[in-house]
This record gives structure tokens, sequence and C-alpha cells, in this order.
């Protein structure tokens, strides 16, 4: 098979690691890829987006399956317009990544199926999106309708910092993302990463993690795209993963269908398992970054086969097995992230540090004059596998602790409740 991956970060690392394995390929093609892509897959100059080009790109190179890393092209409907060119591709239509690229279309279709999930009010104005918060009080979360980088989302504990988020949305501050906002009711419990495999019809489960959006050790300081992640996550449990494929993503794949946009592509369910059982955060219609990376280590079967049933339809004929380890990985930042990340320097010994489980998967790294560099905010994750979370965390901080990067930081916490969990068992 001829695929093309596009994207480039960690997520996109892992894929084509992954996808490379299967016998299945014949020739993996990255737009535009990043020097770890770099070594599964040849790496072209691509503008993603502009769909004609991309549609030309596939043609020319006889491309059997396009596999769609990130969210902003499947919004912007690349998987319609490949498929109306007879292309295959793995990942949702423009129409049904509206439930990661809409938080008000979702929690409507959460209404319509009984989906539970926080109770909430769609605004189109700030006169009458302060009214509601002012009745209901804080806590309160308050977001921007759409797509807006994870920046969208203030979790307020006071009255004043909701009021001001509102007022941010409806300034412009996150443009049209914000021009419509929903409020919503304050959920506690403990949030984890549900991951499936949709071919329309049929939902494969597909993992389970937990990630850390803080900077800072501790969970504190501003939000990031995500300091680091593990999987399997323990809160988990074949019970609560029952109840979310009933009463969660079974009535969200009806519910897609019967809208006429039937889902295809990776289901990422943000959940909160509070006292009632699990309830929906969010929706994204990609795999998380960098919860990817650790679902691709643990996983036993070939990728390229699974991303075909699904582009296929055929995913009620297939099952899944996964490794049983548990996999941890750890993001190495650029100084300034998740503000302004300091680019250019020079990161050495990536490749020995590698090996014996752990992989390094690259995001935002640059070749410069032969040497490896930083060139953005998360720039490596290092990524191991191990019998318990505790062990993957120290085979990861091991390796992590070989690379020669002083720019560069990470958290040293990462998987600190799961692996609490496990000495206090
Ligand atoms: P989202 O972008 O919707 O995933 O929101 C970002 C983060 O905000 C989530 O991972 C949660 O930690 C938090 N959050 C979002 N919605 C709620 C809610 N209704 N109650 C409590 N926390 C929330």
């Amino acid at each position: 098979m001829r695929v093309l991956l596009i994207g480039s970060g960690g997520r996109e690392h892992a894929l084509a690691w992954k996808i490379a394995a299967s016998p299945l390929l014949t020739k993996l093609y990255a737009a535009p890829g990043n020097p770890g892509i770099g070594r599964e897959a040849e790496l072209v100059r691509l503008d993603i987006a502009d769909h004609a080009a991309v549609v030309r790109f596939c043609r020319e190179k006889e491309i059997d399956l396009v596999v769609v890393g990130p969210e902003g092209p499947l919004v912007a409907g690349i998987a319609d317009d490949l498929r109306a060119e007879g292309i295959r591709v793995f990942g949702p239509s423009k129409a049904a990544a509206r439930l990661e690229g809409s938080k008000g279309f979702t929690k409507d279709l959460c209404a319509r199926y009984g989906i539970p999930t926080a109770a909430y009010g769609r605004f189109g104005d700030l006169a009458s999106a302060r009214a509601y918060v002012e009745k209901a009080g804080a806590p309160i979360v308050i977001k921007a309708d759409g797509l807006a980088a994870g920046k969208g989302v203030t979790v307020a504990m006071m009255l004043d910092e909701a009021l001001a988020a509102l007022d941010a949305c409806f300034d412009g501050s996150f443009g049209q993302a914000g021009a419509e906002v929903v409020v919503e009711e304050f959920l506690t419990g403990e949030e984890a990463s549900f991951f499936c495999l949709c071919d329309g019809t049929t939902a494969l489960p597909f993992g389970t993690a937990q990630d850390h959006k803080r900077v800072g050790d501790g969970d504190t300081g501003p939000n990031t795209g995500g300091m680091g992640a593990y999987s399997p996550a323990p809160v988990m449990t074949p019970e609560i993963i029952d109840r979310t494929m009933r009463e969660i993503v079974e009535p969200t794949m009806r519910g897609m269908a019967e809208t006429g946009a039937p889902f295809s592509g990776v289901l990422f369910a943000g959940l909160m398992i509070t006292d009632k059982g699990p309830k929906l955060i969010e929706y994204n219609t990609r795999f998380g970054d960098p919860e990817c990376q650790v679902l691709m280590m643990r996983l036993k079967d070939d990728l390229l086969v699974l991303l075909n049933a699904a582009a296929d339809g055929q995913l009620a004929h297939t099952s899944v097995r996964w490794r049983d380890e548990a996999a941890l990985t750890v993001v190495m930042a650029a100084r300034g992230y998740p503000g302004t990340p300091e680019k250019g320097s020079v990161i050495r010994g990536v490749e020995a540090a590698a090996g014996d489980g752990v992989e390094i998967f690259h995001a935002g790294t640059a070749i410069n004059g032969g040497a490896l560099v930083a060139n953005d905010g998360r720039v490596l994750n290092v990524t191991a596998t191990g019998r318990t979370v505790g062990e993957a965390q120290k085979k990861a901080y091991a390796a992590l602790d070989r690379i020669d990067w002083p720019q560069g930081f990470c958290r040293r916490d990462i998987g600190w409740l799961a692996v609490a969990r496990e000495q206090a068992n």
C-alpha cells in the first residue's frame, strides 16, 4: 500500500512509526512531516490547505490511503475533497468533524440523544450569556464555540473570572471561534481520554489514556497542548468502558448517522468520571497528542489493517489487541513554552537515548546545518513501556536524562496519579 500521512507533530511521528512497521506498506509519504518522521517516510512539500494540490499528489503517486493526523485539515473538509475524487481517507468528513469543531453542535447532540454531559447554555451575545452566568454562579466553565487551539476554555472558580472570560470571547480574542459561547456546569471527578476507531456505523474501543495539560509539576501553571501521558488509564475499568460505549459513544454514532454525517476516523472522548459515572467533557475527532504516542507503543496489531477497516466500513469484523504493558510519554519542550518558545537550540544524543522499549518521537524539531534543533514549543516525546506505569516512568526519565539539551525542559512527575495508585496497591 502507498500511504500519505498528513501532519508534523509527535502524534504523526508515532503514527508513521507504526504504519512503517506494517507488512502491507510499500511506500509512506508524509506532508509536511518532521525530521523524526523523515526516518520512516519520504517527506513532501505540499500545502495541506490546498486540497486540489493534495488530490493531484495522491493521483500522481497512486496513493491508496490518506491518514489525516490533526484536526485543522479535517474541519476544513480535506476528507470530503479527497473522497469526492475517489481517494480513500482515514478521517471524518467536515460535517462529522463538527463534533470537535463546534462545542455547541456536540452539546445539542448530547441533549437530543440523552448523552451524559455537563448542563449548558449556548449564547450568541454578551448580555444573555452574562445573565445566565450571574444566575448560575461559580464555579462555572466558559468555552468559545469553535477551535481555539486549546485556549478557548476557562474553568472559572470565581464569578469575576467567568465574566472576564465572556468579555474575552465576545471581544474577538478567539476570532470567529468565540462568536458563540457555551457555558457549562462545572463537573468534578477524574478525567480520562477514551479512543474509538469508527467506520460510520461501528465504533471499536481503541484504548484509554490520561494526560497532563498544565506546564508545571503538580499540575500547576498555564495550560499546554499536553506535557505527557500514559496508557492505560486505571480509572477506565471494563465497567466504565462498557458504560461509556453504551451511554456516550454508541448514541453519538447513531446520532451522527441519523443527521446525515456518519462518523469515521478516531473519536476521542474527553471524559469526566464522576460519582454518577462517565460524562462527556468534549469530543476530538483525531488522536490526542501525546496520547497517540502511548497508544501506538501498546498496540499489538497492524495499524494499517485497522485504518483500512475503518476507511472501508469493515470494523464490525475487526478486533484489536494490546500489549500487556503500560506506556508513558514525557514531552520535552523548548524554554518559553507555552508562551513564545526559543527556537534553534541544538539537541544532542537523541538516537543514543532510544532503544530497549524506549522510542523518542519528534514533534517540533528541524535540521539546521546538519544539527537537530528545537523548532517549536513541544519538541520531543520520550516514550517508554514497562510492566507498570511506574516502570515505564523510570525508563522514560532515564532515557530523557541521556539527552543533551540544556535549553529544553519537562515535567518530572508525569504519571504521578497512576504511580501513586500502583504504590498503594
Ligand atoms: P476542553 O477543551 O473542553 O477539553 O476543556 C479543557 C479542560 O477544561 C478539560 O480537560 C477539563 O480539565 C476542563 N473542563 C472542561 N469542561 C469542564 C467542565 N464542564 N467541568 C470541569 N472541568 C471542565
